[in-house]
């Protein structure tokens, strides 16, 4: 497939698809961090009322966290069991979410400039070129709309957190699930963004205590989880 998609990536999500909303599965950390995410988002936004589109959206943790505070939702992903698990999930949460197998690009070439928000969480580090995903990103927001972006930087400390900690000390994450060479630096993200046409406006690290297993957003630590908050000029 030409597209911007690593099968292999979509692979390892489709294979644990049936525990997206176990929150003592492997989704923990998504669950942990999603009330954090979802209050910085509209704490930004105000999500009641905006159109948003969730790129990446996996079994829909984020989606459906920025519908019950009113957002109307789409939801794209390239997995389609993640994407069975969302719908599936809709009939417990009784919300209502529009979700589709497609990437960002295709999208982005379909439904320009329509959205006021788009969120593109804890993904870029799992596609072959993020830059072309932030493109899409920007194309799809309306001028003056916002884009958030999260990914994992890559430093020494980054590689002993969230591999060497997460994945074979603390076992929060299956090993294997992420790759050094595919984390982002601020710096990177921040350019693929402007040359998006995208301005930063915050960029905010998450967090993690191990001694208290808890995140906090701190706009201080950006070492290893990040956020990055933009607007299409
Ligand atoms: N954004 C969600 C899920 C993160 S897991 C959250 O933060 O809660 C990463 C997701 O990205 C997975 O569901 C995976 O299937 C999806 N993904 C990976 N590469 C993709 C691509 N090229 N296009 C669309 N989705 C992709």
């Amino acid at each position: 497939m030409a597209d911007n998609v690593d099968n292999e990536e979509i692979a390892k999500f489709e294979a644990l698809a049936n525990r997206w909303w176990d929150k003592e599965s492997e989704f923990k950390p998504l669950h942990d961090i999603n009330p954090l995410r979802t209050n910085y988002i509209d704490s930004k936004v105000s999500l009641a009322g905006k159109k948003v589109i969730d790129i990446g959206c996996g079994g829909g943790i984020l989606s459906e966290a920025m519908a019950q505070r009113g957002a109307t939702v789409k939801g794209i992903d390239m997995g389609e069991a993640p994407l069975n698990v969302a719908r599936l999930h809709l009939k417990e949460s009784k919300l209502s979410i529009d979700y589709e197998q497609t990437t960002a690009e295709a999208i982005a070439a379909r439904e320009p400039e329509q959205y006021d928000v788009v969120t593109c969480l804890e993904m870029l580090e799992h596609v072959p070129d993020p830059s072309s995903v932030i493109k899409a990103c920007a194309k799809l927001v309306k001028p003056g709309g916002h884009v958030f972006m999260s990914t994992i930087n890559r430093n020494p400390k980054s590689y002993l957190f969230a591999i060497i900690g997460a994945e074979y000390i603390l076992n929060m994450l299956p090993k294997g699930t992420h790759e050094y060479g595919k984390f982002i630096q601020p710096a990177e993200l921040n350019n693929y963004s402007r040359l998006a046409g995208l301005e930063t406006k915050e960029l905010i690290g998450m967090t993690y205590n191990p001694l208290t297993k808890s995140y906090k957003l701190n706009a201080k630590d950006v070492s290893v989880n990040y956020l990055m908050h933009t607007i299409k000029s």
